[in-house]
């Protein structure tokens, strides 16, 4: 099979293979082609691709026979002229927001298949584009808090005095939220850390990090439906909120990850509790794309308000656009080479599968996903 590789574009930065992920795809047998300029970005160059085993050339010829294509975003309606019928279209489709661009592909005939519709199996965990690149944007939420802080994180004894480390909480503990909590506590700050779920209890303590958590209502018992948490009771949110309050008013940086799936991002910080934060404190908000969990917060922007700088953070794992593309591309690759049939040297779907039938969008010039359809 043929593998292509197309640039991004001018707004993403990250490349859907790197040249490790190529050579593995040509010691499967596979050819890989990718579009000159894929990796600029990310700080690949053709030549390294070369090296690598792939060719070079422009998307027309980089496209004709090319079985799977490879994409870090999917590409627009008016982008899938040259793409084979039949081909696999991989990357982060976005088919909510991009229905236009999913019909375009069915009437393409793709086989378009969005990675972030991964489920959350232990046998998919290798493969989701979602979890690599949270973890990346739990580290760099901690770096841009700590670089907009007018202070030290780590407690410093110098001869001219004492400087106290920050305190800094983490409201929501998944992939990003656990990466926060490590990050901060490798600069040196002072970590609590909260989440509905029981189970990050333990998981937040392992880390050296102080949980705080609602006791008096009960919240979601061990991981929760898939891994996710669902939409709180009233009661719970109004013991969350006293909870907040009080300890909101003693920190410095907060770093918000809270979200539920297909609904927005649950408010975890209103104004009136801004208003309780020092002057100087510092939010990143990473739930701002799904609406934000802090009251004000604007995504991509940074907002002041009551003396708290709020970062409205979107798509943080693009700033690291070397790693994320490297995570991002051995997502992909451990996708494809699960189902790699070695005498045909191209993946082979079987009958019955967890993950497929999740992630597949189009298929026979159809929109075929439960998801898109019911
Ligand atoms: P997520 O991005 O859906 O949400 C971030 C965190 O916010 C979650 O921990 C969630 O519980 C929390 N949250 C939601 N509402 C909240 C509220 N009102 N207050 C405080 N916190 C709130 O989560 P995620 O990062 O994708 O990870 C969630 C879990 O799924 C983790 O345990 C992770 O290890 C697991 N997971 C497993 C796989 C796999 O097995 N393949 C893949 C990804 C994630």
């Amino acid at each position: 099979m043929k593998i292509a590789v197309l640039a991004s574009p001018a707004d993403e930065p990250r490349v859907a293979a790197i040249p490790e992920t190529v050579k593995k795809f040509t010691g499967l047998g596979a050819d890989v082609a990718v579009e000159a300029g894929a990796g600029e970005r990310a700080g690949i160059s053709d030549s390294d691709y070369r090296e690598a085993g792939a060719t070079i050339g422009d998307r027309t010829s980089v496209l004709k026979g090319a079985g799977a294509i490879l994409v870090v975003q999917g590409p627009d309606a008016d982008e899938v002229s040259g793409m084979e019928k039949g081909a696999l279209l991989i990357g982060a489709l976005d088919p909510v927001n991009r229905g236009d661009a999913v019909k375009a592909y069915a009437d393409a005939g793709l086989e378009a298949l969005a990675m972030e519709w991964m489920p959350r199996i232990t046998r998919a965990q290798s493969m989701d584009i979602l979890s690599s690149q949270s973890n990346l944007a739990g580290y760099k939420a901690v770096v841009d808090a700590a670089s907009a802080y007018g202070r030290a994180f780590p407690m410093m004894m110098t001869a001219a005095g004492t400087v106290s480390p920050a305190k800094c909480f983490v409201m929501g503990v998944g992939v990003a939220g656990l990466q926060a909590i490590a990050t901060a506590k490798r600069l040196g700050a002072q970590v609590s850390a909260t989440d509905v779920r029981s189970a990050t209890k333990e998981q937040i303590k392992s880390l050296g990090a102080k949980p705080i958590f609602v006791e008096s209502v009960e919240g979601i018992e061990g991981e929760g439906s898939g891994g996710y948490a669902g939409e709180m009771s009233d009661e719970y949110r109004k013991a969350q909120a006293e909870l907040v309050s009080s300890h909101i008013a003693k920190q410095d940086i907060v770093i918000t990850t809270a979200l539920i799936p297909g609904r927005p991002a649950p408010r975890l910080i209103s104004d009136e509790q801004l208003k309780t934060m020092r002057t100087g404190s510092v939010i990143v908000d990473l739930a701002a794309e799904a609406g934000g969990n802090v009251e004000g917060c604007v995504a991509g922007e940074t907002v002041e308000r009551h003396g708290v700088k709020i970062i409205g953070a979107v798509q943080l794992s693009r700033t690291l656009a070397g790693d994320a593309s490297a995570l991002f591309s051995r997502n992909l690759y451990n996708f494809l080479s699960a189902y790699w049939d070695e005498e045909s040297k191209a993946p082979a779907w079987p009958e019955e599968d967890e993950i497929l039938p999740a992630i597949r969008l189009t298929e026979d010039g159809k929109v075929v996903n439960e998801r898109l359809t019911s």
